[in-house]
């Protein structure tokens, strides 16, 4: 037997186990206490007009700052997160400080418009508590409802119950903004694309990284740009902006402005970073 860490709970032990599952069962019920401490901050990384090159929005990603493994990124922790259900509480808390963050830049840079997108997990978008979520983080808060973007994958969209989520409508009845994130790595269902109330959407990663200039090494993907090119058509066919994911270059993102894709979030544009930053960035955006 093994006692797990803090909670009293008991786990059977099993040889089989591996370490990788150990720390990561060590990591999982680390999280309640770390939320109750503070141990979690989030950081902003821009998402700027392929147009004109200003920043349009922010997306927020949490970040945990761990006593020992230093800052732990999301992809380690969200997941179990989700197992356990403390997702709901966390992404509260990570919607209501990026709302906070939001509303002081609206306060000190107001003709910039600053949209924050906030990241909902398809257990957090599932709950038909959100709505009431939602609205009291902006009420709180005194962010416009037009400066928060939600984003969603496709499968969260979808809901456990196969079918588009009753939720969005009364989201968007707010006047929230709704994306889709990684929007053609999911189960991307089109039928109901043309009925939902969506903004935006993200394009993934991958499709993306095909994305080069002609004088590139390696060359171009000319099926990912294809791929692209056809999405952009599909999203302002039904009247949606599409922002392209993990732009890493120059050439990326002249090549995306090309294919009309409109604003654009990856390392060329900056990486995430303390909200700080952000606020320093706008100061040299506004006073140009
Ligand atoms: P995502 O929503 O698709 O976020 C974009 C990810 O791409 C971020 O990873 C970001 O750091 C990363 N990225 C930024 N620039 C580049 C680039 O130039 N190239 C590439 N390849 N990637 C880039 P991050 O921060 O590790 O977050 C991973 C995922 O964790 C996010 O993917 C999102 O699904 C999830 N996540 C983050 N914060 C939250 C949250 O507050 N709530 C929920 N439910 N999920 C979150
Ligand atoms: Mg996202
Ligand atoms: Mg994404
Ligand atoms: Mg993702």
């Amino acid at each position: 037997w093994a006692k797990a860490e803090g909670r009293g709970r008991w786990a059977v032990y099993d040889p089989e186990r591996s370490a990788a599952d150990i720390a990561r069962s060590a990591l999982a019920a680390g999280l309640p206490a770390a939320l109750d401490r503070g141990e979690f901050v989030v950081h902003y990384q821009p998402i700027v007009s392929l147009l004109d090159g200003s920043m349009i929005a922010v997306e927020a990603l949490v970040r945990w700052a761990h006593p020992e493994l230093g800052l732990v990124g999301p992809d380690r922790f969200i997941g179990l997160a989700e197992e356990t259900g403390l997702i709901v509480r966390l992404g509260e808390w990570v919607l209501r400080q990026a709302c906070r963050d939001a509303r002081a830049w609206h306060r000190e840079f107001p003709g910039a418009k600053l949209v924050v997108s906030v990241n909902l997990a398809a257990r957090q978008a599932d709950d038909p508590a959100i709505v009431d979520t939602v609205a009291s983080a902006l009420s709180r808060t005194g962010l416009p409802a037009e400066l928060l973007q939600l984003e969603l994958t496709e499968s969260a969209v979808m809901g456990t119950a196969g079918e588009p989520l009753r939720s969005l409508y009364r989201l968007a009845d707010l006047g929230v903004r709704l994306a889709i994130d990684d929007f053609g790595t999911g189960y991307s269902n089109l039928v109901y694309l043309r009925r939902l109330p969506i903004h935006c959407l993200k394009l993934a990663g991958p499709f993306v990284e095909g994305i080069r200039g002609a004088g590139d090494d390696p060359p171009p993907d000319h099926r990912d740009e294809r791929i692209v090119d056809a999405l952009v058509r599909l999203a302002h066919a039904l009247e949606l902006s599409v922002t392209a994911e993990a732009v890493e270059t120059g050439e990326q993102a002249e090549r995306l402005r090309a294919l009309r894709c409109d604003t654009g979030q990856g390392r060329w544009f900056g990486p995430p970073a303390p909200a700080d930053q952000i606020t320093a960035r706008l100061r040299g955006e506004t006073t140009e």
